[in-house]
């Protein structure tokens, strides 16, 4: 029964494990996944730590019905890339294999003082020595990993070199190309010298109402399936973004200095990729949209070139953000990044700001070792393997953000990061929801912590109102009520994180997909936990107010809600969002609007009786002892 999945606290250092039971009081106010990571994390008192202290625990949680629907998990810590909130959910089969071990949560603290890795076999855990893989890819990785345990269907969750190297936007990968992708949680794995996570469950799963469950799921399965989003993800993947995004004028091209590339981006749409390189779709377990291109690249300079995706995001990071518009170069990129573990969107983006800093004459040839050429493939892909082994200026693009603490003081005005992370792929100068979206979001810089794009759609405004609760403009550009939609969608999306539904099968770009009555549902048919959409809202809001009391713990508050001074200060030059900027004066208000919804004070610290209604700070997490060692 998912209820009665534990949480095993791991020291490396010392390789004490304890066992313990999870409270089902805690369980109803925090589900599991992030919002439990976001419970754990808070517990461990990390403000004024150095990310790669060894008492910042890496946090490993599978969603409540992770296992049962799907296989979300997310992976949570004090982050190396910002200095703050660090919290990365990834699919595949990883999360899935965990929860049945009879584990949904793992925190891992202390330092190893030799590369180790541990493996789960159900509720035992082994630490095995990892000198012989420190250094692998994380393909390779997987694979010995699985021949070492005999075990084929033994799932693996490890970080490559980058990790190691302790690249401040580093990864963890499982799969081909499933990543816990940004703030860096990659490289706090590699701060305690942790080379990978191998499970390997077979408790199997009790289930409430089983038949009951069973056509539930397969209704709730359908109707993520059947949206029109749902129908094209399943044919093209994220990539097929990329078309909307050029048209619209809401692509980054060299690093935010323009937002479309016209019809010059037509190698990167998204029925290329289709045509010529994909060989069908797969997807993360038990997911029915299929999202996923099985790639191979047949011919040209990247010949032989086999694996999953690329996303749209991994696609236009290392694609127009550097000026790179091959599809076949962005492919071979993404799975370079997947390989040694570094978050494609925080690549690139650094990679981007990199070049932006050689085109002003602010770093040069002499202190790169080669010209910086936006488009130029193997001026990019050096310029990464450079990064990923910190080798000349490498060092110091892997420092990301914090990078402008080595540069010339001039260089600091060019880098675009919101709390520290690097800005994204798509430049949301036009988009109002979205742009403040990214400006709030608790782990810095970060589409999907909201994602608010029902208003792209074009859907009635009436519609809008009823769905809200509130009025909210229909066109994208318009700034009525966004900053509800952005609240809305940050609690809707805290508790589907920690239930287990993928982003893109919930609530996100379509009102029709998978929502609060649809999670209450499966909740009361497969554990039994009985919560209104009302109740599951208020969970939702404790789980996001509890990421920002983590921020206030570290100094944040409005002054740091903003976004890079280019949105305020620079319109889109050309193109079909020409003229488009944030107005200032517009975003303040938005905030304070922003701030009651949430229940936070014009500063953007929670209000004590907003805590108090969330109850937040009361009960424990201590259950009952059990050392397991192994
Ligand atoms: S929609 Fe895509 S990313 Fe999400 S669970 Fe399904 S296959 Fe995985």
């Amino acid at each position: 029964m998912p209820l009665r999945r534990k949480v095993a606290y791991i020291d490396l250092l010392s390789r004490d494990v304890v066992i313990k039971d999870i409270p089902r009081e805690i369980r109803e106010r925090y589900l599991g996944g992030r919002g439990l990571n976001m419970y754990l994390l808070r517990a461990h008192k990390t403000a004024g730590m150095d990310p790669f202290d060894p008492g910042n625990p890496l946090i490993v949680g599978a969603g409540l019905l992770t296992g049962l629907c799907g296989s979300r998990l997310n992976v949570s810590g004090k982050s190396p890339e910002s200095g703050y909130l660090g919290d990365s959910n990834v699919g595949g089969y990883f999360g899935a294999e965990l929860a049945q071990t009879g584990y949904s949560h793992l925190v891992i603290t202390g330092k190893s003082e030799q590369p180790v890795y541990f493996s789960i076999e159900n509720e035992k855990i082994f630490f095995r020595d990892a000198s012989h893989l420190w250094g692998k890819m994380t393909g390779d990785t997987q694979e010995l990993i699985r021949k070492e345990l005999h075990d084929e269907k033994t799932r693996v969750l490890c970080i490559g070199p980058a990790g190691e190297r302790l690249v401040r936007f580093a990864c963890l990968i499982t799969g081909i190309k499933n990543a816990a992708g940004r703030t860096g949680l990659g490289a706090l794995m590699g701060s305690k010298n942790l080379k990978a996570i191998a499970v390997r469950g077979t408790k199997g799963f009790s289930v409430k109402q089983p038949k009951e469950y069973l056509a539930l799921l397969r209704d709730t399965n359908k109707k993520a399936a059947d949206t029109l989003w749902g129908k094209a993800l399943g044919r093209y993947g994220t990539p097929l973004l990329f078309k909307y995004a050029n048209f619209m004028g809401f692509t980054s091209y060299k690093y935010h200095q323009l937002t479309s590339v016209g019809d010059a981006g037509d190698d990167l749409y998204a029925e290329n990729l289709e045509k010529n390189y994909s060989n069908g779709m797969v997807s993360c377990f038990g997911c029915p949209i299929h999202c996923r291109h099985r790639y191979k690249v047949a011919e040209g300079p990247f010949k032989g070139i086999r694996g999953e995706g690329p996303e749209y995001a991994s696609v236009t990071s290392f694609g127009p953000t550097l000026g790179n518009l091959n599809l076949a170069s962005t492919i071979y990129l993404s799975e370079l990044c997947n390989k040694y573990g570094i978050d494609t969107i925080s690549g690139g983006n650094y990679l981007g700001y990199f070049f932006t800093l050689y085109e002003k004459g602010i770093i040069s040839k002499d202190d790169v070792g080669y010209e910086l050429t936006w488009g130029d493939h193997d001026a990019i892909e050096r310029f990464l393997m450079d990064t990923v082994y910190r080798r000349n200026m490498g060092d110091c693009v892997a420092e990301g953000s914090l990078a402008i603490k080595k540069l010339k003081p001039e260089a600091k005005q060019y880098l675009l990061a919101i709390k520290n992370v690097s800005i994204e792929q798509t430049d949301e100068r036009p988009a109002k929801a979205l742009a403040f979206g990214l400006g709030v979001a608790t782990r810095g810089t970060c589409h999907m912590r909201s994602r608010p794009s029902v208003d792209v759609v074009g859907y009635p405004r009436d519609l809008l109102k009823d769905f809200y609760g509130g009025d909210v403009g229909k066109d994208f550009r318009d700034y009525t009520g966004k900053e509800r939609m952005v609240w809305w969608h940050e609690i809707f999306n805290a508790v589907a994180d920690s239930v287990g539904i993928c982003r893109f099968a919930g609530v996100f770009s379509s009102i029709n997909a998978i929502g609060y009555l649809d999670i209450g549902k499966l909740l009361r048919t497969a554990i039994g936990l009985d919560l209104s959409d009302k109740e599951l809202m208020t969970i939702g809001e404790r789980i996001y107010t509890t990421e920002r009391l983590f921020l206030v713990d570290e100094g944040i508050s409005r002054k740091d809600d903003h976004l890079p001074e280019l949105y305020y200060r620079v319109p889109v030059p050309e193109g079909p969002s020409k003229g488009e900027y944030i107005d200032r004066v517009k975003y303040e208000r938005m905030l304070d609007d922003y701030y009651v919804l949430h229940g936070w004070n014009k500063e953007g610290i929670p209000d004590k009786e907003t805590l108090a209604e969330l109850r937040i700070g009361e009960g424990t997490d201590e259950g009952t002892d059990e050392n397991n060692g192994g």
